[in-house]
């Protein structure tokens, strides 16, 4: 069973139509292919380029039903958002997710506050190593929070703060612990994003020994590769499953109305 559950169309920042995506992915072998384009809950005086926006989401799954359509039996297309978790917004964006056909939803954290964990190296570069250390510290109570609200079935990109090749230097243990902890009594499923692999964080995210934790909770994984174009559905996905091999996991999991279905061997 092969998946790929984190992918951006040109809904958001991605290249590829839906279609250009759903094809390929059935061109490729795979059983399952997951939509899960940008959606950040817009915040007054913000403009996040990379999200779609609210007022497309019902043609956007229009789309991905007429897809389905087109391509048959020929692969199963799941519908997906990933969307940002802020405590600011959770209350109404999830009265606006519950309106939607959705199969899952991916949790991340992009922004902490207004500091933007991904977008730029410079914005890393300009803090004391303390300032960063402490950016991350908060990064992790916020992925506590986001498995808290019980609004996201898989938790996107976990370590997203490694992208530039910076590491903390301090000792998060704890912080990733409860944060473990609150993922495993929620029932989520941790990915095992390939993403990181091109980037000067040059790793999976999250790393191995955060899969170590999560699998010491019986986390459920899932490989995805955070695609932004047809052509990379499946890019890193030997890599991760031979990570996955090396902790001794092989299991699988599938998506149907916001409901994880488990299923044994990768
Ligand atoms: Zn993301
Ligand atoms: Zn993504």
């Amino acid at each position: 069973m092969i998946t790929s559950y984190h992918v951006h169309s040109n809904y958001s920042d991605g290249e590829s139509t839906v279609l250009e995506i759903v094809s390929a992915a059935a061109e490729q072998g795979l059983d399952e292919i997951g939509i899960s384009d940008h959606l950040v809950y817009p915040k007054p005086g913000r403009h996040v380029s990379w999200s779609m926006s609210v007022d497309r989401l019902g043609s956007y799954f229009e789309e991905l039903h007429n897809v389905q359509r087109v391509v048959g039996d020929r692969i199963k297309v799941r519908l997906g958002l990933e969307c940002d978790y802020e405590p600011e917004t959770v209350v109404l964006l999830a009265d606006l997710l519950q309106r939607y056909p959705l199969d899952y939803t991916i949790g991340s954290v992009h922004f902490l506050g207004n500091f933007p964990i991904d977008e730029s190296p410079e914005h890393w570069d300009n803090l004391k190593e303390e300032d960063r250390n402490n950016i991350v510290r908060g990064y992790w109570q916020r992925i506590r929070e986001l498995a808290e609200s019980r609004l996201f079935n898989i938790v996107g990109h976990m370590d997203l703060y490694k992208k530039f090749g910076w590491r903390p230097s301090i000792d998060l243990e704890a912080e990733i612990s409860e944060a473990l902890d609150a993922i495993s009594a929620a029932g989520m499923v941790v990915e095992v994003n390939t993403a990181g692999l091109t980037k000067p964080a040059r790793e999976i995210y999250p790393s191995k020994k955060i899969l170590e934790m999560s699998q010491a909770r019986d986390i459920p994984l899932i490989i995805t590769a955070d695609a932004h174009k047809a052509s990379g559905l499946t890019d890193g996905y030997q890599i991760a499953k031979d990570l996955l091999d090396s902790l001794g996991y092989s299991r699988n999991v599938i998506f149907s109305s916001r409901t994880p279905k488990m299923l044994s061997g990768i």
